[in-house]
């Protein structure tokens, strides 16, 4: 009897020690779930646009994780408030451009350039940036190039002639190496453009070739190709135009090396007309098309018109691109080069053949193919690039 009554209070005092304990772990439960509810929310979290967006740009790679300083964002904080570190905190690859150029994104920011072969050098997997020197050096070391051995390239937009554009030190050297960077990310971002949309790469390294200066005020042109893969840029034409620091400009040139892929003698209007188009197509901006210039914005979102005009013709593919929107608009483009015929044609084969691509991307009998048809045809006609009796059929 003894035995059962000392288990029977064994067990009883078990019993009320388990039911103590969970009653007191239900009480922490209850205690403890608005508290975690609450605990995310920080009275110190970051509550502004500005910080939000910032953060949104590091966590998708579009900036470099920096700390900031909060009286001139996307600048590093100055050394007095915070501990020194912060100017390594940027990623690896990190630079500063301008995104389109100065006049549309006048305040530089911070990239992640890609594809770099990580030598130090603006040199990658599809771009090679050198610099070369015209007639007159001005500071400018021939065959130069920019190195940093952490590869991270932010430099300051200091203006040819100001002190600092040229030196001989990191800190006296900005504005050449600013340009020099800038030449990479817009050869680089186009490179990828083609890879991405179209599946195309470039048979060889392209190398951007920079003079600084060029001053050969008979010639009119932000800069030039050839067949080797190489595209020229002169920084300074006549007048305050630094090409160098136009995305638009270099991607113009890049435009032309892969079309000259397809057609091995394009007539100007088309040669143009796509090296105007396909640039604003990738920024998507149609200001400033060509030539960088404040006095000419070359806005192809516009009523230019006519057969031989290049911009008429860029122009007519914009208004195509409004209505069938970027992805399908490029595509087709893309598709036509292939399609073109062999030798000297205007801007009707143009047209032409990029119906063609729609056909042969979507059947002549589809609905989308006649829909394409009429955008496209309606298009060029509004900018006085016709020719009804050339376009089969459904
Ligand atoms: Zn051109």
């Amino acid at each position: 009897m003894n035995k059962k009554i000392i288990l029977t209070l064994i067990i009883s005092i078990s019993l009320l020690i388990m039911l103590s304990g969970c009653s007191k772990l239900g009480e922490e439960q209850a205690g403890q779930a608005p508290y975690k509810l609450k605990k995310p929310v920080s009275k110190t979290a970051p509550t502004s646009a500005k910080q939000s967006t910032t953060k949104d740009k590091v966590a998708s790679g579009e900036i470099a994780p920096a700390t900031e300083s909060e009286s001139n964002p996307g600048m590093p904080a100055k050394a007095a408030n915070k501990p020194a570190t912060i100017y390594t905190a940027y990623a690896r690859y990190s630079a500063k451009v301008y995104k389109i150029d100065p006049i549309l994104t006048p305040t530089p920011e911070f990239v992640v350039l890609k594809n770099l072969d990580d030598s130090g050098y603006l040199r990658g997997k599809y771009i090679d940036v050198v610099n070369y020197c015209g007639s007159e050096p001005d500071g400018c070391i021939a065959g130069s190039r920019v190195y940093s051995s952490s590869n991270i390239y932010i430099y300051e937009p200091i203006e040819y002639g100001e002190p600092n554009y040229f030196g001989s030190t990191d800190a006296t050297d900005q504005g050449h190496q600013f340009d020099e960077t800038m030449s990479y990310y817009a050869g680089d971002t186009i490179s990828q453009y083609f890879r991405d949309n179209f599946n195309y790469e470039y048979p060889i390294k392209i190398t951007i070739k920079l003079y600084e200066p060029f001053r050969d005020e008979d010639l009119d042109w932000i800069g030039v190709t050839d067949v080797s893969g190489n595209i020229f840029i002169p920084r300074q034409h006549p007048g305050p135009v630094n090409y160098m620091r136009d995305v638009k400009g270099i991607m113009h040139e890049y435009t032309h090396n892969v079309y000259h892929q397809f057609v091995s003698t394009p007539s100007t209007v088309l040669d143009e007309g796509y090296a105007i188009y396909l640039p604003s197509s990738i920024v998507d901006d149609s200001r400033y098309s060509l030539y960088l210039n404040p006095r000419d914005p070359k806005n192809i979102d516009n009523s230019y018109s006519g057969n031989d005009n290049p911009f008429a013709f860029a122009a007519a593919l914009w208004d195509v691109r409004r209505q069938l929107g970027r992805s399908t608009t490029d595509e087709l483009i893309f598709e036509s080069w292939d399609i073109q015929p062999i030798g000297h044609s205007g801007a009707v084969e143009g047209m032409v053949s990029l119906i063609e691509a729609s056909n042969q991307k979507y059947g002549l009998h589809s609905a989308t193919h006649r829909i394409n048809r009429q955008i496209i045809t309606d298009a060029f006609e509004r900018h006085g690039i016709v020719c009804r009796d050339c376009i089969p059929a459904s």
